[in-house]
């Protein structure tokens, strides 16, 4: 049985993975979950699933629950109670955007491992969270389909000989726009995404292609790779979620039906296998699989997220911060789409690196590009 805390329960992978574990009640207990507004989500979740711990956003939710025989906390203090709460083998961080940090690095080093789906926690601060991770004992598995691709084309295989990843990508809903007709795309256009159901805001991360760049940037720092054995490519069908190229010219991919719920029950089960119910993956029925080269210069935020790769430092935590801002800004109809990398680009410019941050100056600086106050 293993002991599992879900930050960010109400989210689309968040329900997903409560899913897992109701349908595998023999091999997963959930012993603790965060919501963020969603409260409702939660007191059902707590009457179903019995958790020992519960952390709401807000403090006036916390009655909310006095009903039920459940520790409850709230906000960030919450989080990090949640992902270290006691007997907990494993947490699950679910949450959307770098308040996934802190919650992670508590979780590490109370030696709990973290099957991770929030990608912002490596963008922003991928060297240290893995050097704790090594220095603590720590699994961190892999939850984006893409990088659990990976993860799993390497098992058993040796890291140096790894000639370069390729990680692929169904284009987002505007994969068929010129960059002209992205001038006035509607949200409602940016939220239909062709393959996936998700969040909001990765919705939009896949639509800008940020999404993309973010992995670049999480697969760096989950494989130890060099940059450039990081590639990604254009496969609209979301069937083959990656691959690995090794030394040799083999070539091993991941395949299977788009469905979060297979890599989320993969991190939990790792390494072993448990049955999933979800439809098996048809090849005839697909028919075909098709591939397109990357273009940088019509998703500009791809090509944003490999510089700031490369320039390292705190330029990334901008990159993340500004997008976090942006995409919100993009969702409340307060800019245009195009505005969003524009902004990127203009303080990414601008921005001084400090070289080698400490977290607390990661997380200065996400502050500060977090609450500052932007002309569009
Ligand atoms: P979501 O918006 O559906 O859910 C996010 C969860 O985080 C919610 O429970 C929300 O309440 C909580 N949350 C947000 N801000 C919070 C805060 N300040 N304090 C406390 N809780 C807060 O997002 P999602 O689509 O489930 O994505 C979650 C993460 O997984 C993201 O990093 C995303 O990039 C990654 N991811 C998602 C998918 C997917 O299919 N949805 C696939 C791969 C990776
Ligand atoms: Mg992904």
């Amino acid at each position: 049985m293993k002991n599992i805390a879900i930050l960010g329960a109400s989210g689309s992978i968040g329900q997903q993975a409560i899913d897992v574990i109701e349908r595998h009640p023999e091999h997963f207990n959930l012993v603790g979950l965060t919501v963020g507004r969603r409260v409702d989500d939660a007191v059902a979740i707590a009457t179903r699933l019995n958790p020992k711990i519960v952390s709401v956003q807000y403090e006036e939710d916390v009655a909310r629950f006095s009903h039920l025989d459940v520790k409850v906390v709230y906000g960030d203090e919450g989080l990090k109670e949640v992902a270290t709460a006691a007997h907990n083998d494993l947490a699950l961080n679910a949450l959307v955007g770098s308040v996934g940090l802190s919650p992670t690095i508590a979780a590490i080093e109370n030696g709990i491992d973290i099957a991770l789906a929030n990608k912002e926690t490596l963008v922003v601060a991928g060297e240290l969270v893995m050097a704790h991770a090594k220095k603590y004992g720590v699994n961190i598995l892999p939850v984006d389909s893409e990088h659990a691709a990976i993860f799993q084309c390497l098992n058993g295989e040796d890291q140096r000989q790894i000639k370069k990843i390729t990680i692929t990508a169904s284009g987002g809903s505007f994969r068929d726009l010129t960059r002209d007709q992205l001038e006035h795309v509607t949200v409602e256009d940016a939220l239909n995404h062709p393959n996936w159901s998700m969040g909001q805001k990765i919705t939009i991360d896949s639509a800008t292609m940020m999404n993309k760049g973010f992995e670049v940037i999480e697969a760096k720092w989950l494989f130890d790779l060099e940059i450039e054995q990081i590639d990604t490519i254009l496969h609209k069908e979301s069937i083959i979620h990656s691959m690995v190229e090794f030394v040799d010219t083999s070539v091993m991919a991941q395949l299977g039906t788009p469905d979060m719920r297979m890599p989320i029950q993969y991190a939990f089960t790792y390494p072993n296998r448990i049955e999933h119910d979800a439809p098996a993956l048809n090849l005839a029925e697909v028919a075909q699989l098709n591939f397109k080269k990357m273009d940088l210069e019509r998703y500009k935020c791809l090509k944003y997220a490999y510089d700031a790769l490369k320039i390292g430092g705190t330029m990334p935590v901008v990159l993340n911060a500004v997008n976090e801002v942006a995409v919100a800004k993009f969702l409340n109809n307060e800019i245009g789409f195009l505005d969003i990398e524009r902004l990127i680009e203009e303080e990414m410019n601008a921005h001084e690196v400090i070289q080698q941050p400490t977290l607390e100056q990661i997380l200065a600086v996400d502050h500060h590009y977090k609450t500052k106050e932007y002309e569009v």
